[in-house]
Protein backbone atom coordinates (compact mmCIF):
# COMPACT_ATOMS: atom_id res chain seq x y z
CA UNK A 1 0.00 0.00 0.00
CA UNK A 2 1.07 3.77 -0.49
CA UNK A 3 2.31 5.76 2.19
CA UNK A 4 0.31 8.50 3.70
CA UNK A 5 1.71 11.86 3.35
CA UNK A 6 -0.26 15.15 3.76
CA UNK A 7 1.56 17.95 1.67
CA UNK A 8 1.38 21.56 2.83
CA UNK A 9 1.47 24.77 0.01
CA UNK A 10 1.63 27.95 0.87
CA UNK A 11 2.65 31.10 -0.41
CA UNK A 12 1.27 34.67 -1.65
CA UNK A 13 -2.36 35.78 -3.10
CA UNK A 14 -3.25 34.57 -5.94
CA UNK A 15 -0.16 32.74 -6.85
CA UNK A 16 -1.95 29.50 -7.69
CA UNK A 17 -1.87 27.56 -4.40
CA UNK A 18 -5.05 25.95 -4.99
CA UNK A 19 -5.07 24.60 -8.81
CA UNK A 20 -2.48 23.14 -7.71
CA UNK A 21 -3.60 21.57 -4.44
CA UNK A 22 -6.43 20.38 -6.62
CA UNK A 23 -4.21 18.78 -9.46
CA UNK A 24 -1.93 17.23 -6.43
CA UNK A 25 -6.08 15.89 -4.92
CA UNK A 26 -7.60 14.66 -8.25
CA UNK A 27 -3.78 12.73 -9.20
CA UNK A 28 -2.91 11.14 -5.52
CA UNK A 29 -6.66 10.80 -4.38
CA UNK A 30 -6.10 13.03 -1.73
CA UNK A 31 -8.50 14.89 0.47
CA UNK A 32 -8.29 18.50 -0.76
CA UNK A 33 -8.29 21.59 2.53
CA UNK A 34 -8.52 25.30 1.20
CA UNK A 35 -7.98 27.26 4.35
CA UNK A 36 -8.09 30.18 2.80
CA UNK A 37 -11.95 29.41 2.43
CA UNK A 38 -12.74 29.28 6.35
CA UNK A 39 -11.04 32.67 6.94
CA UNK A 40 -13.28 33.68 4.12
CA UNK A 41 -16.24 31.98 5.29
CA UNK A 42 -16.05 33.55 9.06
CA UNK A 43 -15.34 36.69 7.02
CA UNK A 44 -18.39 36.25 5.56
CA UNK A 45 -20.14 35.83 8.24
CA UNK A 46 -19.01 38.80 9.94
CA UNK A 47 -20.26 40.59 6.82
CA UNK A 48 -24.04 39.30 6.93
CA UNK A 49 -23.96 39.67 10.74
CA UNK A 50 -22.82 43.37 10.60
CA UNK A 51 -19.42 42.93 12.92
CA UNK A 52 -17.20 44.27 10.02
CA UNK A 53 -17.23 48.34 9.98
CA UNK A 54 -14.93 51.08 9.30
CA UNK A 55 -13.69 51.07 12.68
CA UNK A 56 -12.51 47.34 12.09
CA UNK A 57 -14.00 44.03 13.74
CA UNK A 58 -16.16 43.87 16.32
CA UNK A 59 -13.88 41.44 18.33
CA UNK A 60 -16.47 41.06 21.37
CA UNK A 61 -19.37 39.58 19.65
CA UNK A 62 -17.45 37.94 17.11
CA UNK A 63 -15.69 35.91 20.35
CA UNK A 64 -19.31 34.93 21.50
CA UNK A 65 -20.44 33.78 18.33
CA UNK A 66 -17.48 31.89 17.12
CA UNK A 67 -18.16 28.93 19.05
CA UNK A 68 -21.62 28.73 17.38
CA UNK A 69 -19.66 28.93 13.89
CA UNK A 70 -19.22 25.57 12.18
CA UNK A 71 -17.69 24.79 8.61
CA UNK A 72 -17.48 22.01 6.85
CA UNK A 73 -16.66 21.15 2.94
CA UNK A 74 -19.14 18.83 0.88
CA UNK A 75 -18.03 17.68 -2.24
CA UNK A 76 -20.10 18.64 -5.36
CA UNK A 77 -20.10 15.59 -7.97
CA UNK A 78 -20.78 17.88 -10.64
CA UNK A 79 -18.64 20.47 -10.48
CA UNK A 80 -16.28 18.20 -9.15
CA UNK A 81 -14.72 20.27 -6.25
CA UNK A 82 -15.77 20.59 -2.84
CA UNK A 83 -17.59 23.29 -1.36
CA UNK A 84 -17.55 25.24 1.78
CA UNK A 85 -20.59 25.46 4.28
CA UNK A 86 -21.16 27.75 6.88
CA UNK A 87 -23.47 26.59 9.58
CA UNK A 88 -25.15 23.99 6.59
CA UNK A 89 -25.52 27.26 4.32
CA UNK A 90 -23.70 26.50 1.00
CA UNK A 91 -21.42 30.00 1.39
CA UNK A 92 -19.24 29.04 -1.68
CA UNK A 93 -20.38 31.32 -4.02
CA UNK A 94 -20.08 34.61 -1.88
CA UNK A 95 -17.04 34.12 -0.03
CA UNK A 96 -14.55 34.33 -3.13
CA UNK A 97 -15.85 38.35 -4.01
CA UNK A 98 -13.85 41.35 -3.62
CA UNK A 99 -15.89 42.01 -0.74
CA UNK A 100 -14.70 39.42 0.91
CA UNK A 101 -11.21 40.04 -0.35
CA UNK A 102 -10.93 43.29 1.76
CA UNK A 103 -12.04 42.27 4.66
CA UNK A 104 -10.70 38.74 5.19
CA UNK A 105 -6.95 39.72 6.56
CA UNK A 106 -8.35 41.84 9.19
CA UNK A 107 -10.33 38.65 10.29
CA UNK A 108 -7.67 36.11 9.67
CA UNK A 109 -5.19 38.37 11.93
CA UNK A 110 -7.57 37.93 15.27
CA UNK A 111 -5.62 34.88 17.31
CA UNK A 112 -9.06 33.30 18.84
CA UNK A 113 -9.79 32.52 14.78
CA UNK A 114 -6.78 31.44 13.80
CA UNK A 115 -6.44 29.10 17.15
CA UNK A 116 -9.98 27.75 16.39
CA UNK A 117 -8.98 27.23 12.40
CA UNK A 118 -5.76 25.77 12.99
CA UNK A 119 -7.11 23.37 15.71
CA UNK A 120 -9.84 22.38 12.68
CA UNK A 121 -7.18 22.33 10.21
CA UNK A 122 -5.20 19.97 12.32
CA UNK A 123 -7.95 17.24 13.12
CA UNK A 124 -8.62 17.13 9.57
CA UNK A 125 -5.25 16.07 8.56
CA UNK A 126 -4.48 14.04 11.09
CA UNK A 127 -4.99 10.73 9.25
CA UNK A 128 -2.87 11.84 6.89
CA UNK A 129 -3.36 11.86 2.60
CA UNK A 130 -4.25 15.79 3.00
CA UNK A 131 -2.84 18.31 0.53
CA UNK A 132 -3.84 21.70 2.14
CA UNK A 133 -3.29 25.12 0.45
CA UNK A 134 -3.27 28.63 2.92
CA UNK A 135 -0.56 31.04 4.41
CA UNK A 136 0.47 28.87 7.33
CA UNK A 137 0.69 25.25 6.90
CA UNK A 138 3.75 24.15 6.71
CA UNK A 139 4.90 26.35 9.60
CA UNK A 140 2.48 26.76 11.96
CA UNK A 141 -0.32 23.92 11.12
CA UNK A 142 1.73 21.06 9.93
CA UNK A 143 5.44 21.32 10.63
CA UNK A 144 6.83 17.82 10.16
CA UNK A 145 4.53 17.92 6.77
CA UNK A 146 5.80 15.23 4.73
CA UNK A 147 6.19 17.38 1.85
CA UNK A 148 6.19 21.67 1.45
CA UNK A 149 5.39 23.93 -1.20
CA UNK A 150 6.01 27.76 -1.08
CA UNK A 151 4.68 29.13 -4.43
CA UNK A 152 4.92 32.79 -5.67
CA UNK A 153 5.25 35.04 -8.59
CA UNK A 154 5.46 38.63 -9.16
CA UNK A 155 2.50 40.77 -7.84
CA UNK A 156 1.57 41.93 -10.87
CA UNK A 157 1.01 38.66 -12.89
CA UNK A 158 -0.38 37.61 -9.97
CA UNK A 159 -3.15 40.22 -10.33
CA UNK A 160 -3.40 39.72 -13.87
CA UNK A 161 -4.53 36.12 -13.48
CA UNK A 162 -7.00 37.27 -10.69
CA UNK A 163 -8.36 39.57 -12.07
CA UNK A 164 -8.95 37.74 -15.83
CA UNK A 165 -10.31 35.17 -13.21
CA UNK A 166 -12.81 37.30 -11.49
CA UNK A 167 -13.95 38.77 -14.47
CA UNK A 168 -15.09 35.23 -16.27
CA UNK A 169 -17.42 35.38 -12.69
CA UNK A 170 -18.85 38.45 -13.91
CA UNK A 171 -17.37 40.55 -11.19
CA UNK A 172 -17.09 44.05 -13.11
CA UNK A 173 -13.20 45.34 -11.29
CA UNK A 174 -10.47 47.71 -12.39
CA UNK A 175 -7.15 45.64 -12.16
CA UNK A 176 -5.37 48.44 -10.25
CA UNK A 177 -8.55 47.77 -7.33
CA UNK A 178 -7.07 43.52 -8.40
CA UNK A 179 -3.62 45.01 -7.83
CA UNK A 180 -4.40 46.40 -4.45
CA UNK A 181 -5.85 44.26 -2.87
CA UNK A 182 -3.12 41.56 -3.32
CA UNK A 183 -0.62 43.90 -2.42
CA UNK A 184 -2.63 44.86 0.73
CA UNK A 185 -3.44 41.11 1.61
CA UNK A 186 0.64 40.47 1.02
CA UNK A 187 1.55 43.42 3.16
CA UNK A 188 -1.00 41.90 6.10
CA UNK A 189 -0.15 38.46 5.81
CA UNK A 190 3.29 38.84 6.05
CA UNK A 191 3.20 41.68 8.64
CA UNK A 192 0.45 40.00 11.20
CA UNK A 193 2.19 38.95 14.51
CA UNK A 194 0.10 35.55 14.73
CA UNK A 195 1.39 32.65 12.12
CA UNK A 196 2.49 35.36 9.50
CA UNK A 197 3.23 34.12 5.59
CA UNK A 198 6.70 32.37 5.83
CA UNK A 199 8.69 30.24 3.97
CA UNK A 200 9.31 27.19 6.19
CA UNK A 201 12.83 26.71 5.85
CA UNK A 202 12.29 22.96 4.87
CA UNK A 203 9.98 24.14 1.85
CA UNK A 204 10.49 24.33 -1.78
CA UNK A 205 9.97 27.57 -3.39
CA UNK A 206 8.34 27.80 -6.85
CA UNK A 207 8.52 31.06 -8.59
CA UNK A 208 5.35 30.71 -11.16
CA UNK A 209 5.89 34.26 -12.90
CA UNK A 210 7.56 32.33 -16.10
CA UNK A 211 6.74 28.85 -16.17
CA UNK A 212 3.70 27.17 -17.61
CA UNK A 213 0.64 25.50 -15.26
CA UNK A 214 1.89 21.98 -16.74
CA UNK A 215 5.75 22.54 -16.67
CA UNK A 216 5.19 23.60 -12.62
CA UNK A 217 2.86 20.73 -12.14
CA UNK A 218 4.93 18.29 -13.88
CA UNK A 219 7.65 19.58 -10.99
CA UNK A 220 5.70 19.34 -8.52
CA UNK A 221 4.15 15.43 -9.20
CA UNK A 222 8.10 14.50 -10.22
CA UNK A 223 8.84 15.14 -6.17
CA UNK A 224 5.69 14.24 -5.19
CA UNK A 225 6.40 10.74 -6.90
CA UNK A 226 9.85 10.87 -5.06
CA UNK A 227 8.34 10.88 -1.87
CA UNK A 228 6.19 7.63 -2.59
CA UNK A 229 9.27 5.83 -3.61
CA UNK A 230 11.27 6.69 -0.27
O1 LIG B 1 -6.04 31.60 0.04
P1 LIG B 1 -6.94 32.80 0.00
O2 LIG B 1 -6.38 33.92 -0.82
O3 LIG B 1 -8.34 32.46 -0.36
O4 LIG B 1 -6.98 33.31 1.52
C1 LIG B 1 -7.71 34.44 1.88
C2 LIG B 1 -7.05 35.10 3.06
O5 LIG B 1 -7.15 34.27 4.21
C3 LIG B 1 -5.57 35.43 2.93
O6 LIG B 1 -5.33 36.69 2.33
C4 LIG B 1 -5.10 35.40 4.37
O7 LIG B 1 -5.30 36.66 4.97
C5 LIG B 1 -6.02 34.41 5.04
N1 LIG B 1 -5.41 33.10 5.27
C6 LIG B 1 -4.61 32.94 6.37
N2 LIG B 1 -4.10 31.71 6.67
C7 LIG B 1 -4.36 30.66 5.89
C8 LIG B 1 -5.15 30.80 4.73
C9 LIG B 1 -5.64 32.05 4.44
O8 LIG B 1 -4.35 33.90 7.09
N3 LIG B 1 -3.87 29.44 6.23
Amino acid sequence: MRKMINIAIDGHSSCGKSTIAKAISKRYQMKYIDTGAMYRAISWYCIQNNLISEAGVKIEKLKEDISEIRLSFRYNFDTESSETFLNDENVEGYIRTIEVSEKVSLVAKIPFVREKLVILQQEIGKDKNVVMDGRDIGTKVFPDADLKFFITAQVAIRAKRRWEELKDNGEKLSFDKVLENLKMRDENDVNRKINPLKKAEDAILIDNSDISLADQNDFIFSIIDKTFKE
